[in-house]
């Protein structure tokens, strides 16, 4: 298996080994953007632009970006932290989740835009790449999405086993599930599931409805991982680039071993893990930790450009305040780099 990129010194070396034109896979769960995620889905591929165009390489890449509202609210399961594949949604899926401003449909639509306008400062820098981004959920028809969805809802124990061999963390027996349809009633993403020549059944733990239906009728949470590989596929990502809590998480390790379950077909693609960011507190900056702050990019960037460690810690110069939502959209207006 060939090695991931890492960091700084790895940005380089993928910049290397590119031709410039490649298709290249980033993800975000759409429910908050912070300096961390600006870190590896702004500030990183800007720079592994400026490193092609150093060794005279044009730039036109492609870049899928996935907002994937088919994510949990949040995880849930008997002890995340001690059994992180014993999970399941705590309530439902993102886009079914409320804009806590209030101001849109759901949060996914309210972050969106926010989202969009920072990765598109790749654009607004390097011209020439290509930029599509796109919801989970409009893809959910794609044959490969189905087909390895509908596996992963049927076979958990299977998914169980890989994380059991590629991981070596403790598991439990129970609860073991990585899908689930979505309770068409009350939105819940904890029912009992099971498929019957093509037809889903679910019953709800919740409100107790029984909902029967053809496989697109539903919405559906899908657990991250394995669901990367359908992303792979359909797009024919040849290069990934995620932020570095993935790597500890040993997702490295365990994609290869899904696009193997699978039976996918595909090359690996390169991979490439950015470093963490620390919040002021120093511990890793995530909305989950509430240590988020949006970015200062032009300061983000000048200190990724010259820090080769495995996390980078955010300072007061460098972030807003975590409620100066408005500040920062003054900000993507004029930001240059
Ligand atoms: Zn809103
Ligand atoms: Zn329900």
């Amino acid at each position: 298996m060939k090695e991931p990129y890492l960091y700084l010194e790895g940005i380089k070396k993928l910049a290397e080994s590119l031709r410039g034109d490649e298709v290249i896979h980033m993800g975000i769960r759409p429910y908050g953007f912070h300096a961390g995620n600006a870190l590896a889905m702004v500030i990183y591929p800007i720079l592994l632009c400026e490193e092609c165009e150093r060794l005279g390489k044009k730039v036109k890449f492609s870049f899928f970006v996935s907002l994937n509202d088919y994510e949990q609210d949040e995880l849930d399961g008997p002890d995340y932290h001690r059994f992180p594949f014993n999970i399941h949604p705590k309530r439902t899926i993102l886009k079914f989740v409320q804009d806590p401003s209030g101001c849109c449909d759901n949060i996914v639509d309210h972050y969106t835009p926010i989202i969009k306008d920072s990765v598109m400062l790749i654009k607004k820098t390097y011209p020439t790449v290509n930029i599509k981004f796109y919801e989970t959920s409009r893809v959910k028809n794609n044959h490969y999405f189905k087909d390895y969805l509908l596996r992963t809802i049927e076979n958990p124990l299977e998914q169980l086993s890989l994380y059991k061999k590629h991981t070596g963390r403790e598991i439990l027996n129970n609860p073991v599930f990585y899908a689930n349809a979505v309770c068409p009633k009350c939105k819940s993403a904890n029912g009992d599931i099971f498929i019957e020549k093509q037809k889903i059944h679910l019953k709800c733990k919740e409100c107790s409805i029984i909902s029967e239906g053809s496989y697109g009728e539903f919405d559906y949470w899908w657990y991250h991982k394995p669901m990367l590989v359908a992303r792979y596929k359909i797009f024919n990502i040849e290069v990934s680039l995620s932020g570095g809590d993935h790597y500890s998480e040993g997702d490295f390790v365990i994609r290869n071993a899904f696009i193997k379950l699978f039976n996918s077909g595909l090359k690996s693609p390169k991979t490439f893990f950015s470093p963490m960011l620390l919040g002021l507190d120093e511990r890793r900056m995530s909305k989950s930790q509430g240590n988020a702050s949006y970015p200062k990019l032009d300061k983000l960037y000048k200190l990724a450009k010259q820090d080769y460690n495995y996390s980078l810690t955010a300072t007061k110069d460098l972030v807003f305040n975590e409620l100066g939502e408005d500040e920062y959209r003054e900000h993507l207006r004029k930001i240059k780099l």
